[in-house]
């Protein structure tokens, strides 16, 4: 007597694994280009904004750019020259130096997402205003929202100061950590002023290390 097989056929099975497949596969897109929509709205609303004077000073705003779906997101202080004539964030010396530094622990630029505290620049590179950051903030709180990483890291005071929500020194803040809404928050010294002061930059790299092994 021989054993009645209740099992489907293989092809079945072959099958309904495509099916599976096809149907994780859309949903997984679908969480991607939602981040990618949702994104692309707030910029064309970013476009239109003319809260500060220095709206009319900018060549382009400079939203940010990166893979919406990272596990860590950058916040560094404001766009530049460069930044302000190509409309993307840290591509002058101090994003060339950022992109080594994140090199140098293995990470890709293209693999995490940019932003910036303020998204147009202040003239002369000069420093964001209290005001600045308080029109601009709440348009990154909501680019925050939608890309929802695990690690935020600022890059030099303003973002520090922004993420951590105080005033304490750069020297204070860096290299340590915080959790807000299931975010790990960590901070270190914004690439530019790296460049004045290439010793620093083996600290930059620490706090990074150490900021990513609280999201492994
Ligand atoms: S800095 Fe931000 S809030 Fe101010 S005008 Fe530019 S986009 Fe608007």
């Amino acid at each position: 007597m021989r054993l009645q097989n209740n099992s489907p056929p293989v092809s079945d099975l072959l099958k309904f694994m495509k099916y599976a497949n096809k149907i994780m596969g859309f949903q997984w897109t679908a969480a991607r280009s939602d981040k990618s929509t949702e994104l692309f709205k707030l910029n064309n609303d970013l476009k239109k904004c003319r809260l500060c004077t220095i709206a009319e000073l900018r060549h382009n705003l400079v939203f940010g750019e990166g893979d919406p779906n990272s596990d860590i997101m950058f916040i560094g202080e404001g766009p530049g020259e460069k930044e302000d004539l190509t409309g993307r964030p840290f591509v002058g010396r101090a994003g060339k130096l950022l992109d080594q530094m994140l090199s140098s622990v293995g990470i890709k630029r293209e693999s995490v997402y940019i932003a910036n505290i303020i998204k147009c620049r202040p003239p002369g590179n000069r420093n964001p205003s209290n005001e600045e950051i308080s029109n601009c903030t709440p348009y990154l709180k909501r680019q925050i929202e939608i890309i929802h990483p695990k690690l935020l890291f600022g890059l030099g005071k303003f973002a520090s100061s922004y993420l951590f929500e105080t005033d304490a020194a750069m020297g204070k803040l860096r290299g340590t950590h915080i959790k807000k809404d299931g975010i790990i928050i960590s901070c270190s010294y914004h690439p530019a002023y790296l460049l004045r002061n290439p010793s620093a930059g083996n600290l930059f790299i620490d706090d990074l290390k150490k900021a990513i092994k609280c999201i492994e």
